[in-house]
């Protein structure tokens, strides 16, 4: 499914919508096990490749706290969208805000 967070097409940290030198790349916000149901729900995000998803110091696989503050977002559009937060809970195992 579309992400739900994001209507463009473009980085959700700095809004290049050329994602620098790898591209634009998308980001299941919630990986592992989840990963399904973050494509499910549409929780899923545009990021500038190399900088804000895989590589650079504040990209998402490499920094702790920019991925649970993604998390903490992404749980919020699920409650504003599809249910309550034991809903989202349930389906995702644990609470991020
Ligand atoms: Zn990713
Ligand atoms: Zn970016």
């Amino acid at each position: 499914m579309e992400s739900i967070i994001q209507k463009e097409k473009k980085c959700f940290f700095c809004d290049s919508v050329s994602g620098g030198i790898c591209g634009l790349e998308s980001h299941h916000i919630f990986p592992g096990s989840n990963r399904k149901w973050s494509e499910k729900y549409g929780l899923k995000v545009w990021l500038c490749g190399d900088e804000h998803h895989r590589n650079g110091p504040l990209s998402v696989h490499q920094n702790r706290e920019v991925a649970n503050r993604l998390k903490a977002i992404g749980q919020a559009k699920f409650e504003e969208t599809y249910g309550t937060r034991d809903d989202f809970v349930r389906i995702f195992g644990r609470n991020y805000i």
